[in-house]
């Protein structure tokens, strides 16, 4: 479904020159992690934003991408594989992004992912018994009506939204979610250089996820990553101003490392992020990102 568009001026080019060329944005999420579409309502609204290819990442598992498949056939959007994953470094939750995993190499990832998946449900238990210690009315089984396989603490945090024990996520978070706060209960998470390794030896780009986000010195902590095989940042994010974007890129250029991008697209619990454009627009990815990163 390339979409006809206007060739932006910094390509080279007259504005009013017309010329196919695509949309992309590698980083969504679907409800099959915490994203509010389905697969198949992500795939619509990726028609509706004129996205042409569109990576799936959702949190530790590849559910929603499988089930996208084909409706992203049938809709003629290119969907690219990818995963994002939680991971410590120095004992901070720093998030991870596979792309392009080799087919052959898939199933032996995949089977690390159930992995994660069966510690995450693990915490989950002691997290509603931690939160019922709290003296709230919550169970395992409402918060997995929300989230089902990849049921998370933005799921607890709806169920205590709409139970009214907190007025909002935010809240429910900052008093009981967050690390910091007293409901908090420890999920094992694999190590950052774990995360990268595994990706690496399926053959897939590990690219820093939202690097903005990462609490610490990220420019220090670039040989560091690299060392552990880090291959790609994601320079482009919808969390990213135009500095922060130019900072990205310059590391990436420093350390020889690819560049990814995308508006991790959550659905209608971040509204003010768009699928393929970001928070008013201000998600420019390059036309040939993709063409990169498959070289
Ligand atoms: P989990 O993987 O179940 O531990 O949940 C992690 C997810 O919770 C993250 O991907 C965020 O979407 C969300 N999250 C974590 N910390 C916060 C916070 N302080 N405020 C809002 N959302 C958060
Ligand atoms: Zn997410
Ligand atoms: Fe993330
Ligand atoms: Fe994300």
């Amino acid at each position: 479904m390339q979409t006809l568009r206007k060739v932006p001026t910094e390509y080279g080019l007259h504005w009013k020159t017309w010329v196919w060329f695509p949309l992309i944005d590698l980083h969504s999420h679907t409800n099959e992690s915490d994203g509010t579409c389905s697969p198949a309502e992500l795939i619509e609204e990726a028609v509706r934003a004129e996205v042409d290819i569109l990576g799936i990442t959702d949190h530790d598992t590849f559910k929603g991408y499988d089930q996208a498949l084909t409706a992203g056939h049938e809709a003629g959007v290119e969907l690219v594989c990818g995963i994002e994953l939680s991971t410590k470094l120095h004992g901070r939750s720093v998030h991870l992004l596979g792309y392009f995993l080799a087919q052959d190499r898939l199933p032996e990832f995949r089977d690390w992912v159930l992995e994660l998946q069966a510690a995450r449900r693990e915490r989950n238990v002691r997290l509603a018994a931690r939160l019922r210690e709290l003296g709230f009315d919550i169970s395992l089984e409402e918060a997995e009506a929300r989230g089902r396989g990849m049921t998370g603490r933005p799921h607890f945090a709806q169920v205590m939204v709409a139970k009214g024990y907190v007025a909002n996520l935010r809240e429910a978070f900052d008093d009981y979610l967050d690390e910091s706060a007293k409901g908090y209960v420890y999920r094992e998470e694999p190590q950052f250089g774990q995360g990268v390794a595994r990706i690496r030896n399926a053959g897939g780009i590990a690219s820093l996820a939202h690097p903005v986000r990462v609490n610490g010195d990220v420019p220090a902590l670039m040989p560091e990553l690299c060392e552990s095989g880090l291959n790609a940042l994601e320079a482009y994010h919808s969390d990213h101003g135009p500095a922060e974007t130019k900072l990205y890129l310059d590391l990436a250029r420093r350390y020889g490392l690819l560049v990814t991008g995308g508006s991790d697209f959550h659905g209608a619990v971040k509204p003010g992020v768009k699928l393929g454009t970001g928070c008013d627009g201000n998600l420019q990815i390059p036309l040939d990102l993709v063409e990169k990163l498959r070289r």
